[in-house]
């Protein structure tokens, strides 16, 4: 039998890379955009957990690609002013 992953959303997917301005990790973005359905959904850093947004139409997949540069093990605080 073949295995077919079904996506939820019909739409384009925007695959781009990016890096976290916080800790220095790479990862690469998978996001579904349905042109009819504009929308900003947030990704985090999968090292250090800073929020990132995108234009997609559901929550991004993110895929580490380089590990953290810091060489910390801490999480990313968001301070609120
Ligand atoms: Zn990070």
């Amino acid at each position: 039998m073949k295995h077919a992953v079904e996506p939820a959303i019909t739409g384009s997917l925007s695959i781009f890379e990016r890096s976290c301005g916080y800790c220095g990790a790479r990862f690469r973005v998978l996001a579904t955009q349905v042109p009819d359905h504009p929308h900003r959904e947030e990704y985090a850093c999968p090292e250090c957990g800073k929020c990132y947004a995108a234009e997609a139409s559901a929550e991004p997949e993110v895929q580490l690609l380089r590990p953290r540069t810091d060489g910390k093990n801490d999480q990313y605080q968001e301070t609120m002013f």
